[in-house]
């Protein structure tokens, strides 16, 4: 994972707030439209990725969808650490709360989904294809549990860590 790189910088969840959606959902190169990815069926359409609701009449453009891209690449953009002894004690259920915050994010905005929750030091470590669903998590989290919460956005390549703890 290329994650090991300089660029972070730790932002309050305003400074966040104001960079990220200066760059929401911003698609990296042009695309012939309409585009049909090849692996989760999402649309690109009116410059944006979509569910497709028709099961995709019509002919498209065969692609990768950038979280796909992402997922096939191992390349998650956002980073979310889970620890502490009161997520130790709840953890099930805080897990079940990040699986909330993907399904919600994930029905109007296919680029934004979990790529693994696999267990870091002292805690778990959930890797997301976009940046806004691990700014959501970590704003779900700290709503939820209180705990101590951090950003570190790197603007440039657009990626984002967030901790929690508690
Ligand atoms: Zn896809």
């Amino acid at each position: 994972m290329k994650t090991g790189r300089g660029g972070f910088r730790m932002l309050r969840r305003e400074q966040l707030l104001q960079e990220v959606v200066h760059d929401t959902y911003k698609l990296p190169r042009k695309l012939a439209e309409p585009a049909r990815c090849s692996e989760c069926a999402a649309v690109f359409r009116d410059g944006r990725w979509k569910w497709s609701s028709a099961g995709g009449a019509g002919p498209a453009h065969e692609v990768l969808c950038p979280a796909c891209q992402r997922i096939r690449d191992d390349f998650p953009a956002g980073f979310v650490h889970v620890s502490g002894e009161f997520f130790a004690q709840h953890r099930d259920e805080i897990l079940a709360l990040v699986r909330h915050c993907e399904e919600t994010e994930k029905r109007n905005h296919p680029l934004e989904r979990i790529m693994k929750v696999a267990d870091d030091s002292g805690g778990v470590l959930v890797t997301t294809t976009g940046v806004h669903l691990a700014r959501r998590i970590g704003d779900a989290l700290e709503d939820g549990y209180k705990g101590s919460l951090e950003f570190h956005y790197n603007k440039e390549e657009q990626l984002l860590r967030v901790a929690w703890r508690r």
